[in-house]
C-alpha cells in the first residue's frame, strides 16, 4: 500500500502531550474536517513542527493521513494571530470558539465552509472587532453545525413575525406573546438581544464591520448561547466560565 502525503490548510484546535518528546495534535481543514496527527518530535526545543503544534495554529501542513492518527511532517503558518495571543480576553473568546469546534465536530466529517468561517471570525478578532461579539456570533452560526439551528425570525410555536419576543431555550426559539405560555420557563430577553439574534444568525462573515454593543447586551447574548448549548447539545462550555471570570475584573 502507498500511503499519499496530503497539504491541507488547516487550524489546530487541541494538543495532547504524548510521550517525553511527542505531541497528539487536532487539525481542523476545509476538505476533511477534524483529524488527528503525531507530531513527532514536536516537544523538543528545536522541533521545526513545536510552533505548529500548538492550539491557535494557522497553516498550511503536509501530512500523511491514517485510519486511525495519521502523521504531521510540515506546516507553514498563514496567521499568526498576533493580537490575539498578546490579549487575554481576545485568546479566551477565541478558546471558546475553538472549544465549540472540537466538541461539535466529529472526525474526518468535513463540514462545507466551518473552516472558513473559523479562520475569517479569528482574523476579525485579530485585527481588532469585539471579540465578544464575534464569539457569540460564531456560537450562534454553529448552532446550525450542532443540528440545534434555533428560530429567531418568527415565533417557532405559530409563525409569527411581531413580537415582543420571548426565547424558548427547550422549545428552539422565539415565542410571541400569544404563545410565550408555551414554555414557562422561557428567557425574557431584551429589545436589543431580540434585535440582534437575526442579525448574527444571518450575516455573512465578509459583511460583519465595526460593531460594538452595550456590554450588558453580549453578557446577556452569551448566557442565552451557553444555556442553549447546556440545555440541547449537553455541553459546558469551559471557556465561557474563563470568560465570565475576566469580566468581572472589567471597570467599563
Ligand atoms: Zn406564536
Amino acid at each position: 500500500m502507498i500511503a499519499l502525503m496530503t497539504k491541507a490548510e488547516g487550524i489546530i484546535i487541541r494538543t495532547t502531550n504524548y510521550g517525553e518528546n511527542n505531541k497528539i495534535v487536532t487539525l481542523y481543514t476545509e476538505e476533511f474536517g477534524k483529524i488527528g496527527l503525531m507530531a513527532r518530535g514536536a516537544r523538543k526545543p528545536n522541533s521545526t513542527l513545536s510552533a505548529a503544534s500548538q492550539v491557535l495554529f494557522n497553516g498550511l501542513c503536509l501530512f500523511q493521513k491514517g485510519r486511525g492518527l495519521g502523521t504531521l511532517y510540515q506546516a507553514e503558518s498563514l496567521n499568526p494571530f498576533r493580537h490575539i495571543r498578546e490579549d487575554i480576553e481576545k485568546t479566551g473568546y477565541a478558546a471558546l470558539m475553538i472549544e465549540l469546534t472540537d466538541r461539535l465536530t466529529e472526525e474526518q466529517k468535513p463540514f462545507p465552509g466551518l473552516y472558513r468561517l473559523l479562520k475569517n471570525t479569528l482574523l476579525l478578532i485579530d485585527k481588532g472587532t469585539d471579540a465578544g461579539v464575534i464569539a457569540s456570533i460564531y456560537a450562534i452560526k454553529m448552532m446550525r453545525v450542532a443540528g440545534i439551528d434555533p428560530e429567531v425570525d418568527r415565533c417557532v410555536h405559530c409563525g409569527r413575525r411581531s413580537g415582543p419576543f420571548v426565547f424558548s431555550v427547550s422549545g428552539g426559539g422565539f415565542l410571541c406573546p400569544d404563545c410565550a405560555g408555551e414554555d414557562p420557563y422561557a428567557l425574557p430577553l431584551s429589545g436589543a438581544a431580540i434585535r440582534l439574534l437575526p442579525l448574527f444568525k444571518h450575516i455573512p462573515v465578509n459583511r460583519i464591520g465595526r460593531i460594538s454593543l452595550r456590554h450588558e447586551t453580549i453578557k446577556e447574548i452569551e448566557k442565552m448561547i451557553s444555556t442553549y448549548y447546556e440545555q440541547n447539545a449537553g455541553i459546558r462550555l469551559r471557556s465561557q466560565r474563563f470568560i465570565d471570570q475576566l469580566s468581572k475584573f472589567r471597570t467599563d
